[in-house]
């Protein structure tokens, strides 16, 4: 992808950041330099460096479940709307594609329980749902982040790793074209049901 910077090679795949990715954080740091100043500023900032850092760990996650099935990924990127791995093709068992698209979400599964750990566990449910309080801990924030990547790539729409584990699922007992159509009528729905909502609520 153009306009973007290695940053690192990590076991064989380059890390790569879009140039937008740092316009996000100078408008994160000039957003929370309005609220509360210099200090607010640069602690919106790590925040958002932490929270890109778990994306990226949720990404090797792919990476490295992938390479047990012999795959390489040349490189991961990070945009401001996530990370994306690349990888050198697709695996053609269901199985894999199982493996490799949920060992994203349980980096960030790992990464909550933890944090919960450290914490002694006291980290509540009403904590972490107030992830825009910057006055919450830091790290009762982060772990909400984690538990949030999981709930949202495990919606079964693609290109979600929820819709891959859905495909993978249901070509264990149907053909991978009919799993497919499937997996993105049911994304197409859920793309419909959303939208439904959003105009709903909104
Ligand atoms: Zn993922």
């Amino acid at each position: 992808m153009g306009w973007s910077f290695n940053i690192g090679k990590i076991g064989g795949t380059v890390l790569r950041v879009h140039v937008t990715f740092f316009l996000l954080l100078v408008w994160i740091w000039f957003m929370h330099y309005q609220i509360g100043g210099t200090a607010a500023a640069w602690e919106g900032v790590a925040f958002i460096v932490a929270v890109f850092a778990c994306v990226v760990l949720h990404e090797f996650g792919h990476a490295l479940a992938a390479r047990h099935y012999g795959i390489k990924t040349p490189d991961i990127t990070l945009l401001p709307i996530g990370g994306l791995a690349r990888l050198e093709r697709m695996p053609e068992e269901p199985r894999q594609e199982l493996v490799i698209a949920i060992a994203g979400p349980m980096v960030n599964v790992v990464i909550a329980a933890l944090i919960i750990f450290a914490l002694g566990g006291t980290a509540g449910i009403e904590q972490m749902l107030q992830v825009e309080d910057p006055r919450a801990d830091f790290l009762v924030r982060l772990a909400g982040v984690n538990i949030f990547l999981v709930l949202f790539n495990l919606i079964p729409a693609f290109p979600m790793d929820g819709g891959r584990v859905l495909r993978a699922l249901l070509a264990t007992r149907l053909s991978w074209a009919k799993a497919t159509q499937i997996a993105a009528n049911i994304g197409q729905g859920l793309a419909f049901l959303f939208g439904f909502l959003g105009l709903l609520y909104n």
